[in-house]
């Protein structure tokens, strides 16, 4: 089994996957803002437990042919799944794959180097990645075991390349914190000393058609798809922003300047884009947050009135200070909409 990695064409700006079904034409890092934005994460790093948990011969020691069924099992079931996601399945497949490949050397060890490999990873995993996913704290006895762990593994990269991405694409949209400056600053040291990056491999492909060649780079770590991916964006002056809708922050490559939500499902409404639902969620709030100082307005005039008319009731002088004492919390929530404006002129009446 080789050569499972995604494989990508970059061109002029633009990519191409090589290796999955209906690809489309996709503008230089918009391949993982894809990946980053939807549902490949559900899958890349849940979903994928699937196959490990099931392996048939758990109870099997960690022989060198069992390992090759295991990785057989689970890299198989990888890419024969995941109708919805063809690029998801591709790349953790090929992630995990390149994660048995690490792990081979454990083979033929003793119980006790084993056991003592696995207490010393088991509190850096724990650090990373929450034991939910796993189950429990891992062993090292079988085949179940082994696969596990591998599991273990490969969400730790999974999850170190998913932090990644946000650094740099927080740098990239202007919305960076000192942490992610250190980020972006650690890999250009690491790209200024031309360092080799792992889990990519470069070949050149001839198109007859056109009579023409292309570079194309197979991808079996996630981190190093989001160190290519970033390059490109870099290299081709790519717009990439944060959406604005507060629920969503997602990042996405915009077309224009004045760009501010995305075109991924809108966590409001999963049906529609923020692009779409955003704008009016907004222009919503503003009416109500019209329409809520116009009550208030009329509802303060009217207390001060009745407490003009009644000087002696000190009832009425309270409830003046009371309604303007809240009034800004209040408006603040139907501005950000947390408190409709029903229940805001449920407030007022109460007075
Ligand atoms: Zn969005």
């Amino acid at each position: 089994m080789k050569n499972i990695g995604l494989s990508i064409e970059y061109s002029e700006g633009k990519s191409t996957i090589l290796n999955i079904p209906d690809t489309k034409i996709y503008t230089a890092g918009e391949i993982l803002c894809d990946l980053m934005a939807g549902n490949s994460l559900y899958i890349l790093l849940r979903k994928v437990r699937v196959y490990p948990f099931c392996f048939p011969d758990g109870d099997d020691p960690i022989t060198p042919d069992n390992v090759d069924f295991g990785e057989q099992f689970v890299v198989r079931g990888l890419l024969g799944d995941f109708d919805e996601d063809p690029v998801a399945a591709q790349l953790s497949a090929s992630l995990f794959y390149r994660t048995i490949e690490r792990h081979r050397s454990l083979i033929g060890r003793s119980q006790k180097e084993l056991d003592d490999y696995i207490s010393e990873r088991n509190a850096e995993i724990a650090a990373d990645v929450r034991w939910d996913y796993i189950g429990e704290g891992l062993q090292l006895r079988n085949m179940h075991g082994f696969l596990m762990t591998c599991y273990a593994e490969y969400l730790v990269d999974v999850i170190d390349s998913i932090n990644f991405f946000e650094s740099l694409a927080a740098v990239m949209s202007g919305t960076e914190t000192e942490f992610d400056k250190e980020q972006v600053k650690w890999l250009n040291e690491l790209l200024s000393k031309q360092e080799s990056i792992k889990g990519v491999e470069t070949t050149i492909r001839y198109d007859a058609k056109k009579d023409s060649y292309g570079l194309v780079y197979n991808f079996n770590s996630l981190l190093a798809l989001v160190v290519f991916e970033y390059i490109q964006m870099k290299n081709n002056g790519v717009r990439l922003m944060k959406c604005q809708n507060p629920d969503c922050g997602r990042y996405f490559i915009a077309k224009r300047k004045t760009a501010m939500y995305c075109s991924y499902p809108a966590p409001q409404d999963e049906k529609r884009s923020c692009k779409k639902v955003y704008p009016q969620i907004t222009s919503q709030r503003r009416r109500n947050g019209d329409a809520a100082r116009k009550a208030y307005r009329n509802t303060q005039s009217k207390l001060i009135h009745r407490r003009t008319a009644n000087p002696d009731i000190e009832k009425y002088r309270q409830n003046v200070d009371d309604l303007q004492k809240k009034y800004k919390e209040k408006k603040e929530a139907v501005d950000n909409g947390t408190m409709s404006l029903k229940e805001f002129k449920d407030w007022l009446n109460s007075y």
